[in-house]
């Protein structure tokens, strides 16, 4: 400190203060010499329990006043981009009130619920038509005749289907119940792939990039993980999977084996990460006892 360093004398104080018996203080001060060498009386005090500050050097300087280290705050991270819904062509097949009807009966007999709502839907199935035009499929669906292979009403369907070009025709309104896969109907979404083999679609680069973006979609929309998102033959290993009828309990069809679903999955994953959506639990099997 600057008034330390020039001509001020330099302070050594000690005072000492003895009470004796007799009550009487003694006082013993130091000296304070002056840089040259002049005595001067120190500071007497009768205070008992005399305080001797000696200020000298750092000691002497005024706390530093410290401010508080700012911290800034860092920014939220920005919101995952949401994943556009694709663009859907509105193709319904005719499903008047008798239809529901029947599909209402078909679920009381196969799954003991007399709905045709599909409530919570909790799986995706993935199929494909066997046959090469959206056309002969959406025909197929469009009459309410019983099945060829199971000889029941109403008549199979699903709720899209996905034409080779990429285009995606929606059906069936995703709160009703559409025929196409047994033990699962209550509480999956059908999409039809365009196609006569599972090499066929998933070789098809615009219908893939179509399939994969409305279920990726679904899937957000819905809370549907990727575990459940299964072909039709993987069916009977879904935990979801209820029949009623023993007749109908290991029937199956073998449209998009795992080996084929795994391609799917891996592309659907991919998707689900561009767009940091979480990809949920990993696939989930039960034994089926088929
Ligand atoms: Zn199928």
């Amino acid at each position: 400190m600057p008034w330390l360093r020039r001509n001020w004398p330099i302070a050594a104080i000690a005072a000492v203060a003895v009470i004796g018996a007799t009550g009487a203080l003694v006082l013993f001060a130091g000296t304070l010499l002056s840089a040259g060498g002049t005595a001067q009386p120190a500071a007497a005090t009768t205070a008992p329990q005399a305080t001797v500050t000696v200020l000298s050097g750092p000691a002497a300087t005024a706390p530093a006043t410290t401010t508080a280290p700012t911290t800034t705050a860092a920014p939220p991270p920005p919101p995952p981009p949401r994943l556009p819904r694709p663009r859907i062509v509105w193709k319904p097949i005719p499903f008047p009130a008798h239809r529901l009807t029947e599909t209402a009966a078909y679920a009381l007999r196969h799954y003991g619920t007399a709905t045709w709502r599909l409530r919570h839907p909790r799986v995706i199935v993935e199929h494909y038509t066997e046959s090469t035009t959206m056309l002969s499929a959406w025909s197929l669906f469009a009459q309410d005749v019983p099945d060829a292979e199971l000889h029941e009403l109403p008549g199979t369907c699903a709720h899209f289907i996905i034409d080779r070009d990429g285009t995606i025709y929606q059906l069936v309104p995703l709160d009703v119940i559409c025929r196409h896969t047994v033990g699962l109907n209550w509480t999956a979404f059908g999409i039809e792939n365009v196609g006569m083999s599972d090499a066929d679609v998933l070789g098809n680069a615009a219908q893939m990039r179509a399939s994969v973006h409305l279920t990726a979609w679904l899937m957000q929309r819905y809370h549907i993980p990727l575990g459940d998102v299964i072909g039709h033959a993987e069916s009977l290993t879904s935990p979801y999977h209820r029949e009623l009828d023993p007749a109908w309990r290991c029937q199956t069809h073998a449209d998009f084996p795992t080996p084929a679903m795994d391609v799917y999955r891996r592309r659907l994953r991919a998707l689900l990460h561009r767009y940091r959506i979480p990809p949920g639990p990993p696939v989930r099997r039960v034994s089926s006892g088929c």
